[in-house]
């Protein structure tokens, strides 16, 4: 019998859309099965798309190719949607201390992290309405994905076109063919599992993050700030705060150590600090929210063949944006024409 499809894909948070539509704009035949579960990544990521790792101040993970291949994506997904979902926006460093400010403009002369920051000041950027009295820094090529908008038009035209059954797949629902695989009715030579932290995947290390939505009627900040957490503006004086990092009792949140971190962080960057935390209590505006990461013990993604016949694309930890349109088509090359898959990805290298 010939396979219903080209692929089976289990999950639609950012690594199954983004797997989907590569797939669907090649022609490939794809059908999506998702359930909502509590603690998925994508439902509260904030979609921070930012070229440079803020510790050290160095260019993220193959920064330059991955930011070539995740604008055009996001943009052609725009089209395709009718909805604006791509926001470029820079960042401003706050400055920690003097050392930081006298570094930076080694920074800016570091040929390959220099090509990401601006010089002199953001025009327009109020630094007075922050805690900063080092100065700051401005990273450019940043952007952010509204992730919810992405999913909710994705969920719209995938349901419009037949082919998402929201329904949970577990591995026992899987058979496993002498070409392929069949689920509830469908089948196709390949199923890649998009579990993101449900999966039970060597090399993943499943963290918990916590974000807070709140509204503050009286900052209009133009940019993203970041110095230990991050202030996103997400338009009408509302702003996504963010986030932490906790590895144990990763699927408990929201939690009250979690919640007084980003108040912490929040103060910090407002210079409030030592004042009244920000009011959190009913009737406040403000929203907590948590999700677990699927990040991986050496923060590259997870992709590449499982089991017979069943992929993985995982492992997207803290930069899913900005990584899935690479590993969607790193991916769908190694499945389907047999490029062999880079090293620093391959799912095998967590195989003892
Ligand atoms: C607080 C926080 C802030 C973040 N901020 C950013 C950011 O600013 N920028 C950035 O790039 N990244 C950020 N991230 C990381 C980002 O969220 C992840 O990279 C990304 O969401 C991972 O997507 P995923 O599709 O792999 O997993 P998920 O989003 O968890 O998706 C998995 C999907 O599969 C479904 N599913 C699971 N099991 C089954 C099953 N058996 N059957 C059917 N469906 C199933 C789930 O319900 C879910 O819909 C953040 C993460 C957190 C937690």
């Amino acid at each position: 019998m010939p396979h219903t499809h080209d692929v089976i894909i289990i999950g639609r948070g950012i690594a199954g859309v983004v797997l989907s539509e590569t797939l669907h704009a090649m022609g490939k035949r794809v059908a999506v099965f998702d359930v909502p579960k509590t603690n998925a990544a994508s439902p509260v990521a904030a979609g921070i798309v930012n070229p440079v790792a803020m510790r050290r101040i160095i260019a993220s993970w193959r920064a330059a190719e991955m930011l070539d291949i995740a604008e055009p994506f996001y943009r052609s997904l725009e089209q395709e949607y009718g909805e604006v979902i791509w926001h470029p926006l820079p960042l401003v460093r706050l400055f920690a201390n003097e050392r930081e400010a006298q570094e930076w403009p080694r920074h800016l002369r570091d040929p390959e992290v220099g090509a990401f920051l601006a010089e002199g000041a953001l025009p327009g950027f109020d630094a007075d309405t922050f805690n900063a009295p080092h100065g700051y820094g401005v990273v450019k090529r940043c952007a952010w994905l509204d992730v919810e908008v992405m999913r909710e038009a994705h969920r719209s035209k995938w349901t419009a076109m037949n082919a998402l059954v929201e329904r949970e797949v577990l591995p026992r629902d899987v058979l496993i063919t002498e070409d392929g695989v069949e689920v509830f009715g469908c089948s196709a030579p390949w199923i890649v599992w998009c579990n993101g932290p449900f999966a039970a995947l060597p090399g993943l290390v499943p963290t918990r993050g916590e974000v807070m939505s709140l509204h503050l009627p009286d900052l209009d900040a133009e940019a993203m700030v970041h110095r230990n957490g991050f202030l996103l503006p997400v338009g009408n004086n509302n702003y996504k705060l963010g986030s932490t990092f906790a590895w144990a009792d990763v699927w408990s949140g929201p939690t009250e150590s979690g919640r007084e971190e980003l108040v912490r962080k929040l103060n910090g960057l407002l210079g409030h600090v030592g004042s009244p935390p920000l009011s959190t209590g009913e009737g406040s505006g403000v929203r907590q929210a948590s999700g677990v990461r699927p990040a991986s013990r050496d923060r590259r993604p997870i992709l590449g063949q499982v089991a017979p016949h069943q992929a993985a694309f995982n492992g997207l930890g803290s930069r899913g944006v900005l990584l899935a349109p690479w590993c969607a088509q790193h991916l769908v090359a190694h499945l389907f024409d047999a490029v062999p898959l880079d090293a620093e990805v391959n799912a095998a290298r967590f195989h003892a």
